[in-house]
């Protein structure tokens, strides 16, 4: 395939989501600050400007006090009311559902507890859970610009990684995108969960500041989320970062792929689970704060090593300026597992602390779907700006 080029309009679109992210990093800038931070042109930032400020997208406020000298500045904000988007985090236990505003404000919340769920019952509730959403909350419903949905990876890969109890079954041929547009005439995104927890941390988390990170999801299984140059690698069919079976310990543990010593067989919560005694098919994250802090660390003691290979591999890869790691397990446990990587390998990170080379990510019940709800806004070419624009 050839590279693709970036023409004119392709190049707006891009500017505009520019813009709009640096506004929303720094809560508010003037023109200046902007073409500052994102090295556009004076003239292509007031045109952005003008026209997402006459979409009702940014709002300007009273001037700035200017030190005496030249035009006082005029700093603009994110219009809160002006978009909306839906976040739906899918799992083997869950169904969360969120609708945010543009500034990440949660409007509608709506979590239901389910058992490997399956695709017919599962749309069909999602589609219910819709329609009661657009009965209950009072907004501008034109100002949507779509659905972001998070699942477990893999997609659409044979063999490998999607058997085993970490990926869900039966959902390999069903075109959950287009089921759900067609449903409530929006435009689906789907992506899978480390993808989308990179991209909620970028928007809402500790990884506002950075350019090049990579974020290890644990979730049933393993996975990573790459962002590069400020955007998130998704590599040829979605499945970019999925590390879970990566062979750290060559003739290690038996993995249901039909390797031994993959990653996730040491570092995820399915791992955890059996390490500490509990059925993975119906244990939930929260279990683990009950377990005994021995049996808990015996786990440790045994995803240190795999885990610092992971983050030594990450680093060399991409040449992350940082590893996150985060995901479903509760956030006092993730802290733990920190504490305990350290020293990490040379890298070619290594000139910097440890403390800046690994950091906690979000975690919690809400960060898949926070994440999910930034994919409609994170997508350039989504039609519903044109909508709004117009
Ligand atoms: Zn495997």
């Amino acid at each position: 395939m050839t590279t693709s080029g970036t023409n004119l309009e392709h190049a707006r679109a891009h500017n505009r989501r520019v813009v709009i992210e640096a506004i929303r990093l720094n809560s508010e800038l003037t023109r200046a600050e902007i073409a500052r931070l994102t090295s556009l042109t004076p003239q292509t930032v007031s045109n952005i400007a003008t026209e997402l400020e006459a979409a009702g997208i940014l709002s300007s406020h009273l001037p700035r006090r200017a030190g005496g000298r030249g035009q006082p500045a005029t700093p603009l904000t994110l219009n809160p009311n002006s978009a909306y988007s839906v976040g739906i985090h899918l799992d083997h236990q869950s169904l969360l559902i969120v609708l945010v505003d543009l500034t990440g404000n949660v409007r509608f919340r709506h979590l239901v507890a389910v058992q490997k769920p399956q695709p017919e019952p599962t749309l069909s509730m999602i589609e219910k859970i819709m329609q009661e959403m657009r009965q209950q909350v009072k907004i501008d419903w034109r100002k949507m610009l779509g659905i972001g949905i998070v699942m477990p990876g893999p997609f659409g890969v044979e063999g490998i990684s999607s058997q085993g109890p970490t990926t869900l079954h039966g959902w390999d041929n069903i075109d959950v995108e287009a089921r759900l547009s067609a449903a409530t005439g929006w435009p689906v995104r789907l992506e899978n969960d480390a993808t989308v927890a990179a991209i909620g941390e970028r928007f809402h988390g500790i990884a506002k500041q950075l350019t090049s990170f990579v974020y290890l999801y644990i979730g049933t299984g393993l996975g990573a989320g790459i962002f590069t140059d400020g955007r998130i690698y998704t590599g040829h069919a979605h499945n970019a970062g999925e590390i879970g079976h990566m062979v750290v310990q060559p003739g290690g543990r038996e993995c249901y792929c039909g390797n031994r010593g993959c990653l996730e067989r040491y570092l995820s919560l399915q791992a955890v689970y059996e390490a500490c005694g509990l059925d993975p098919a119906r244990a939930t994250p929260e279990d683990l704060l009950q377990v005994d802090e021995e049996t808990f660390d015996r786990w440790l003691d045994t995803a240190i090593e795999p885990a610092c290979q992971a983050i030594n591999i990450m680093e060399c890869v991409f040449d992350a300026e940082c590893v996150i790691i985060g995901g479903m397990m509760p956030p006092l446990l993730v802290e733990k597992l920190i504490k305990r990587l350290t020293p990490l390998y040379s890298s070619v990170r290594s000139r910097y602390p440890q403390g800046m080379r690994l950091r906690m990510g979000m975690s919690g019940s809400n960060t898949a779907a926070l994440g999910a709800a930034a994919l409609p806004i994170f997508d350039e070419f989504n039609p519903q700006y044109e909508v709004l624009l117009k």
